[in-house]
């Protein structure tokens, strides 16, 4: 998986198509991400107390992380990620401009 937490992803698939966001957590394991007002389900809090509101929340569900894709830093497009040794140290650039991210 080449997604880090901090990254600017877009999203490829589902209600939130082509909008993009910050990845909040990474889950290597699972090949998931999670991101930042993405793939939000509602969830409706009662009212527990007398005088309290209930209230609707939004919380960001973890995706298959292939249903985003790394906006590079430096073009700002959507692109695939390749990999380039400098020393001995890989780093990840943007197969469009080269641009290391
Ligand atoms: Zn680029």
């Amino acid at each position: 998986m080449d997604i880090k937490k901090g990254d600017n992803v877009i999203m490829l698939s589902g209600k939130d198509r082509g909008k993009t966001g910050k990845v909040l957590f990474v889950f290597p394991k699972e090949s998931k991400v999670v991101v930042e007002k993405l793939n939000t389900v509602a969830k409706h809090l009662r009212a527990r107390k007398q005088g309290q509101k209930g209230q609707i929340i939004h919380k960001e569900r973890a995706i298959d992380s292939s249903r985003v894709m790394l906006v590079c830093k430096s073009c700002g497009k959507p692109s695939r990620i390749g990999k380039k040794l400098v020393g001995d140290v890989k780093v990840r650039v943007c197969k469009k401009c080269g641009a290391e991210q």
